[in-house]
């Protein structure tokens, strides 16, 4: 058992949190979304919150948990949907938040700390005529650091893929949790080691992204006849090389209808599309959805839309938001993560609808994957216990449709852990010897034993 009056004192004037109430609401994230994980993490805590300010602090407070063998678990915005966050081996919760300043931006790509919002990046960015390629659902409450670490698709990927594409992501630097910590810059593909690693892999203090030219997004939600012809238009809209465009996410009857803010224009029935497009490619989205038989029944300036507290940018019905529109209002729901085949694109998800309707309610985000242009899901279904969740994974997987099972919280159970470099428990065991940060969650690592540090 760490001795935590002893690990206080040693943090000398970092700020610090011990109110059990603080402590316990930046233990959670949203892993509640999944029964399964609700049963797991529910009341895993962590002992106390270190809130640095600046890198130097960060590497005190790291250098003083090693002393003192305290785990510590990094935290961004608390939005990741695994328990990404939860420190189930209790220790410190280290809050990044309070390092959030924009460092510099150059030939396009922007240097900034770790604590800073995809919200905040974004403003600051476009104010000199550039943004973010690609940011979560989550913009307004989530890190950059979390982002990486936790996240990495999102917004934008219908024109950028995700993080792990490729030049979306210049660097990092991080923090290591070694005898005497210090900070790492990794660039290009060196940044892989943190990239979807929950923090295991070192602290994410800076991080060096790509950006895009900045445009004016104009929010559209169309709604269509069925979901047939949503999804055409959606994967015709996709494929429109002409329209430059930033979301496109197709939600079948009913979920539109849990879509507070929305739900009153939305048809009774009908499945709508949320689309973001540039000004210039309004026309031509109009002319398409004509052909689709879609009607548009909202439409609004995005920018301006997530400005506003009391309004909501139309991308906040997409991605995992529309989740958790749904278990707002709903009970006895939970969700899946699917990739749909590209060459298969239509014919699956139809199939997928004949095969659980009345049990799965299908909602899809048009991305890029590789180049290739396709459809992941994040269809709400309904809970019928661990069996038949693990049985519609399987018949998912039969079908050909891929499954990126949100019900685990260790890397290794996640769908990407088999992409990584194959070196990373390597390059753990360089950052992390003790195996401090965020414990129980990269499980396969063994950490050094005292002797063999010694020695
Ligand atoms: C409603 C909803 C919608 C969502 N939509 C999306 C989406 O569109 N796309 C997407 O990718 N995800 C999405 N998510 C998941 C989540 O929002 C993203 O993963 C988000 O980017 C996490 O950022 P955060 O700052 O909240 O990270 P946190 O939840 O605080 O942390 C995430 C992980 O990163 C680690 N971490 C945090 N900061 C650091 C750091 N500085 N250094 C090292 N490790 C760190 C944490 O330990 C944890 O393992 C959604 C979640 C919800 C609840």
């Amino acid at each position: 058992m760490p001795d935590l009056d002893a690990l206080l004192a040693d943090l000398g004037g970092i700020e610090t949190e011990t109110d059990p109430v603080v402590v316990r609401l930046k233990s959670r994230d949203f892993f509640w979304f999944s029964p399964i994980l609700k049963a797991e993490l529910e009341g895993r805590r962590g002992d106390l919150v270190i809130r640095p300010r600046a890198e130097d602090e960060v590497l005190a407070a790291l250098g003083a948990c090693v002393r003192h063998r305290v785990p510590v678990t990094p935290r961004g915005g608390g939005t990741g949907n695994y328990g990404q966050a939860v420190p189930v081996a209790g220790g410190a919760i280290l809050d990044l938040t309070g390092m959030d300043r924009m460092l510099a931006l150059e030939n396009g790509i922007a240097e900034v700390e770790a604590g800073a919002t995809l919200l905040q990046i974004d403003a600051w960015a476009r104010g000199l005529g550039w943004e973010l390629r690609l940011w979560p659902s989550t913009k307004r409450m989530a890190t950059i650091g979390g982002f990486v670490a936790g996240g990495g698709a999102g917004v934008g990927g219908i024109a950028w893929g995700t993080l792990r594409e490729r030049g979306n992501l210049a660097g990092v630097t991080i923090a290591t949790a070694e005898a005497s910590p210090r900070l790492i810059a990794l660039e290009g593909r060196e940044a892989a080691q943190a990239n979807h690693a929950f923090g295991t892999t070192g602290i994410i203090t800076r991080v060096r992204i790509p950006l895009a030219p900045a445009v004016a997004w104009r929010d559209l939600a169309i709604a269509f006849p069925d979901f047939d012809r949503a999804a055409r238009f959606a994967a015709a809209f996709g494929l429109a090389d002409g329209i430059a465009k930033k979301l496109c996410s197709v939600i079948d009857w009913p979920l539109p209808s849990y879509f507070k803010g929305l739900e009153e224009v939305v048809p009774e029935g009908r499945p709508l599309v949320l689309a973001m497009v540039s000004p210039s490619g309004l026309a031509a989205t109009r002319d398409l959805a004509d052909e689709h038989d879609g009607t548009i029944v909202a439409e609004q300036e995005t920018i301006a839309a997530e400005q506003h507290h009391d309004r909501t940018p139309f991308y906040e019905y997409a991605w995992n938001h529309t989740t958790l529109h749904v278990l707002k209002r709903a009970k006895g729901v939970t969700y899946l993560q699917l990739l749909f085949p590209p060459d298969r694109l239509l014919e699956s998800l139809a199939a997928f609808r004949d095969r659980f309707a009345g049990e799965a309610w299908l909602h899809t985000e048009v991305g890029r994957f590789s180049g290739r242009v396709t459809m992941s899901a994040l269809p709400v279904v309904r809970w019928q216990g661990a069996e038949r969740l693990a049985e519609m994974i399987a018949t998912c997987e039969a079908m050909g449709i891929q499954v990126a099972n949100p019900h685990v919280y260790t890397l290794e159970e996640g769908a990407r852990w088999k992409l990584v470099a194959a070196d990373r428990l390597a390059f753990k065991r360089r950052v992390d010897p003790w195996g401090l940060l965020n414990p129980g969650k990269m499980t396969s690592y063994v950490p050094v034993s005292e002797d063999e540090v010694a020695g």
